[in-house]
């Protein structure tokens, strides 16, 4: 039987689409290795945030150019952000691969291996990915694991200055809600207990949307209805779009983790305008009191970029003070790097040297292990309830309700919701024990 391997790089986004393209090619006769060295297909889910991802794509697909060259018979697909809407430039310095297909754009490859014939005689296009038929005859798209992203939305309208994203995932499309609650039922029949709801900016599902009137408060309603599913989670946030609506349901409906992801990208009120971020710092003070009013113990993750072209001394002093003024949970750091094809990349000058780039990046590594470390300290000696993920040498690994890593010793507990005592505490992640587990602490 022919084999598939899908290397993913990236977003969430990316390992929901890689999953739902594994079921297609399962439906066609096709088996997932793991192992790269004997796939007949082998598909890169690609990812175009940094060039640094580019760089690995780009890697792979010499490794691959050189076995092929010395006789291995292997079909290659490129799929994901770096493949635009033109493919030409793409083509022309990679003659090695036999497909491109978009973000979410199934058919290309799965029309690849129609053509190539496969062991069962079935007709599957995208349509059919995103239909309810499939998910219900089969496994079809189910993670190994109790956890699933379920993406809502796709793409993205805001068109910051430095992001190629909407440039690459095109504009806001949000799916059926009936679709959503049907992949979700589907899951939880075999297995999952915990859904995260993707968007680039989540809380912008629905308004695209023409036969209903839906929300992520819809969602999230219509999903704690669903037997099986212990938590929901959703993620990006975007502040303009965070309404009191979507607020007070995380706060009042309990499967919904209090646990909100919102880039804020910089404390500058100059700099959001040059990022086009389209608010100020003080619309995000806003909703982050919203959130705190309504649950004094949510846990705030957000995402800030350092060294945008022009960002000065005092613009990057505003961001520290407002990173320290907020006190977030989780704090996600990266250095500008300019893309090709975004307005930042053609009309603002990649100025802040890198060495400046690295010393803030530092700067804001410390305030995120500093507010860390003081959020998971007030946690020892507290018992809290761990959805188990996975399970390492004896050691289950699994998640708290705000999201926060815990390891303790047990086996066969994976998909379990164990309450485990905190022992141990640094500002990735906790070390416990279960509760009935009489055994000292290690401390
Ligand atoms: S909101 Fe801005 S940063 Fe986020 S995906 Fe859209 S364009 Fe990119």
């Amino acid at each position: 039987m022919a084999t598939f391997h899908i290397w993913t790089l990236g977003c969430q986004m990316n390992q929901a689409d890689s999953l739902k393209l594994a079921a297609g090619l399962n439906q066609l006769g096709y088996n997932e290795t793991s192992s790269e060295d004997d796939a007949d297909l082998f598909v890169i889910n690609t990812c175009s945030v940094r060039q640094r991802a580019e760089d690995r794509a780009y890697s792979k697909l010499g490794v691959l150019r050189k076995q092929r060259e010395l006789g291995r018979k292997i079909q290659i697909a490129v799929m994901g952000c770096m493949v635009g809407p033109k493919t030409d430039d793409l083509e022309h310095r990679f003659p090695v691969v036999d497909v491109w297909a978009r973000p979410q754009e199934f058919d290309p490859i799965l029309n690849l291996v129609q053509r190539a014939g496969t062991s069962i005689d079935r007709d599957i296009s995208e349509g059919d990915i995103d239909n309810t038929l499939i998910q219900m005859s089969s496994t079809f798209g189910v993670p190994n694991g109790p956890t699933a992203y379920v993406p809502v939305i796709h793409g993205c309208d805001k068109f910051c200055t430095y992001c190629i994203v909407p440039l690459r995932r095109g504009r806001e499309e949000s799916r059926a809600s009936k679709d959503i609650f049907s992949e979700v039922q589907h899951l939880a029949k075999h297995g999952v207990h915990e859904i995260t709801l993707l968007g680039q900016t989540v809380e912008a599902y629905g308004h695209d949307l023409e036969n209903e009137h839906s929300d992520l408060a819809t969602l999230f309603e219509g999903i704690e209805a669903i037997d099986g599913i212990f938590r929901t989670r959703f993620l990006t946030s975007y502040p303009k779009d965070m309404t009191d609506r979507i607020i007070d349901a995380v706060a009042d409906l309990p499967k919904v983790c209090e646990h909100f992801n919102i880039p804020v990208q910089s404390g500058s009120n100059s700099m959001l305008e040059r990022m086009r971020r389209g608010y100020r710092v003080e619309d995000f003070e806003d909703r982050v009191a919203k959130i705190r009013s309504r649950m004094p113990s949510a846990a705030i993750a957000t995402d800030v970029i350092v060294g945008c072209p022009g960002e000065t001394a005092s613009e990057f002093q505003a961001t520290v003070d407002l990173l320290e003024r907020i006190n977030f949970d989780v704090i996600h750091v990266a250095a500008y790097s300019p893309r090709p094809g975004t307005y930042a990349y053609r009309k603002l000058e990649d100025d802040v040297p890198n060495e400046v780039k690295k010393e803030r990046l530092h700067v804001i590594e410390g305030i995120h292990a500093g507010s860390s470390q003081r959020i998971n300290q007030r946690l020892l000696g507290d018992t809290v309830e761990v959805l188990v993920e996975r399970e390492t040498d004896g050691r289950s690994t699994g998640r708290t309700h705000h999201g926060q890593l815990v390891h303790f010793d047990a086996v066969n507990r994976i998909g379990d919701l164990v309450e485990v005592t905190i022992d141990e505490v640094s500002p990735w992640s906790l070390r416990g024990r279960e509760v009935n587990d009489l055994t000292l602490p290690l401390v």
